[in-house]
Parts: structure tokens; C-alpha cells; sequence
């Protein structure tokens, strides 16, 4: 699937190039009240232009909506910022490419895109991500992640090692989690918002297995790409509510990458992700993924932490 992985690379390329070409600026709040930029929009549209090119009877569950962007009031300021990157184009055109992404059922073969996650991340000017996975038979095979923090997209495919490659241009280079295997010497990385995991289960979870260092918080998938590269060794997120459903798009590229890296990536409970439930990972509760030589002390740490 090395063409999969090309085209997917090539479109997080395209999207990261309009991204950072948009000034993070207002942001609309959603139904959910969650925020949503012109660059969110765009990303969407670039991303899904390309996929319906190189793909076009492959599925894509994304986060956005036409429906959203006309509710929005930035279409005008999206079709502009995708004119600037795929050439002259119009509202009606923009919309029919983000609504490619609006699949939301379970197929053999589907695409899914968060085209910035960590928007939240991205309008304080830190860490985002443009997250896009091609998930084959419920698994996360092809996946690229934009992480425009660390500088590079990160990708991997079946068969071949997980890499990096600068975003400003570079070859690309096999990355590989760390060899960290005393929990004490753990470095550990969660989400900067409070609201998206429990901080204090964390910090229970980190004292039980000995950790000295703080926890480092970054926003987005980035977080996914650290543990890929060895810059962190577990990646903790626990539900801060019982109710919250994890979406697949914040996770089925970072989950790929850090498994092709030679981690492991399962919910809290131990569980591989299932990715066979459209865009929710409905049958799991929280991550952990780690460098794979201290997942099962993680875990254990979790369960009791947890009791
Ligand atoms: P992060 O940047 O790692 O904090 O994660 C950002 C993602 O968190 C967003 O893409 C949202 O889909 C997701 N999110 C929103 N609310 C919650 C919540 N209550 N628990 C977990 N994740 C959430
Ligand atoms: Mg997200």
C-alpha cells in the first residue's frame, strides 16, 4: 500500500501548506461547542480533494461538514484559502469535497480524516495535528500525521518501517519508540486540556509506577508521534467522564504509527481499539499507548489506580 501512503502524505502536505497559511484568528463554536476554524474547513477540503482523485470509491469518516460550514459564516474565507493551494474553485465545489467526509458507517475499506486535530492546540498557537488513516478490515494500515510542532509528517504502511519526514521538505527516515523498559525512567505525555483526560488518574497512575519526570502536555495526535520516535515513552489518556466516546479520527493514525513503530496502542482496559464501529470507538474506554516494553506494567498501574 506504498501508493496509499504517498497519496496520503502528499494530501496532509497540501493541507499543512494551507493551515499554516491562515491565521489561527476567530474560530466558530460548533453545535457541540467545540471550535472550528476557516482551517479546519480547508484541511477537510484539500485532504478529501485528493483522496476522491487518486481513490474515489473509498469511504472517508472526517470531522467536518458542509452543513457546519455554511452554518458558519467562513465559507467565503475557506473557498479562498483552498483556491490558494488546489487553484481557482468555488463554494458548491469546497462543499462537495468536505462532504466526502461525511461517511459514518463501517466499511471494509475507509479513510478517516481529522483534518486539524487539537484545534484548541492550534488556536493557541501550540501543538495541532492533520491526522488521516486508511483503515482496511477494521485495521489502521496507511496512516499520515502532520504534526507541524515536531516539524515532520510521520507515516507508516503494512510491510514497511514507520518514518518521518520534515514537512519543509527532507527524505524520509525509519523512526522507532524507545527502549525504555524501567517505568521509574518513564516519560510520560497527555493532552493539555483538562477536560480531555483525567490529569489527576495520570498522576495516581505515574506515582504507583515510580515516574520522576512531569508529565509533558502537548495538544493533538502529536502526542502519538512522540511515543513513535522514541521522545516519549506512554501516552496516557483516562475518560474524564464515563459517558465520552472516543472519535476514531483523534486516533487511527497515531494508533498506526506508534504500533508500526514497534509500541502498543489498547484502551484502558487492555482492549485493541475496534475500529469497526463507524466513528466512534464504541467498545473501548480510554488509551494508553506506550513504547510496548512497559505497556502491561501501564496497565496494571490503570487497573489499580482505577479500583
Ligand atoms: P487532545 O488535543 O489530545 O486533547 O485531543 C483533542 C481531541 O479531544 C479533539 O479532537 C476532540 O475530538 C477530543 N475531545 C473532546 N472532548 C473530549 C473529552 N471529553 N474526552 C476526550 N476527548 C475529547
Ligand atoms: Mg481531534
Amino acid at each position: 500500500m506504498t501508493g496509499e501512503r504517498d497519496v496520503a502524505v502528499a494530501a496532509v502536505r497540501d493541507a499543512l501548506r494551507l493551515v499554516a497559511g491562515v491565521r489561527p484568528g476567530d474560530a466558530h463554536e460548533k453545535r457541540d461547542r467545540s471550535p472550528v476554524t476557516v482551517a479546519d474547513f480547508g484541511s477537510q477540503a484539500v485532504v478529501c480533494r485528493a483522496l476522491a482523485e487518486a481513490f474515489p470509491d473509498d469511504p472517508v469518516i472526517a470531522e467536518e461538514s458542509a452543513d457546519a460550514l455554511r452554518a458558519s459564516g467562513l465559507a467565503d474565507r475557506v473557498v479562498a484559502e483552498v483556491a490558494r493551494v488546489c487553484g481557482p474553485t468555488d463554494v458548491d465545489t469546497v462543499c462537495t469535497w468536505i462532504d466526502r467526509g461525511r461517511s459514518t458507517a463501517y466499511a471494509p475499506r475507509f479513510w478517516t480524516l481529522d483534518p486539524i486535530d487539537g484545534t484548541k492546540g492550534f488556536l493557541r498557537g501550540d501543538h495541532y495535528a492533520v491526522a488521516l488513516a486508511l483503515v482496511v478490515d477494521g485495521e489502521p494500515a496507511v496512516a499520515a500525521l502532520g504534526c507541524p510542532g515536531l516539524g515532520i509528517i510521520a507515516s507508516c504502511a503494512p510491510g514497511e518501517p514507520a518514518s518521518a519526514e520534515p514537512i519543509a521538505g527532507g527524505p524520509r527516515a525509519p523512526i522507532a519508540a524507545s527502549g525504555v523498559a524501567d517505568p521509574r525512567d518513564a516519560r510520560v505525555c497527555e493532552s493539555v486540556e483538562a477536560a480531555h483526560s483525567a490529569h489527576d488518574v495520570h498522576a495516581a497512575i505515574a506515582e504507583r509506577l515510580g515516574v520522576r519526570a512531569a508529565p509533558v502536555r502537548m495538544d493533538s495526535q502529536a502526542k502519538y508521534a512522540a511515543v513513535a520516535r522514541g521522545d516519549a515513552d506512554v501516552y496516557l489518556r483516562l475518560p474524564t467522564r464515563a459517558d465520552y466516546v472516543e472519535r476514531i479520527w483523534d486516533h487511527a493514525a497515531g494508533a498506526a504509527i506508534v504500533r508500526a513503530a514497534g509500541g502498543r496502542v489498547t484502551d484502558i482496559d487492555g482492549r485493541e481499539l475496534d475500529f469497526t464501529c463507524g466513528a466512534l470507538l464504541a467498545r473501548n474506554r480510554g488509551i494508553v499507548a506506550t513504547n510496548g516494553r512497559l505497556h502491561d506494567a501501564v496497565l496494571a498501574a490503570a487497573r489499580a489506580a482505577l479500583a
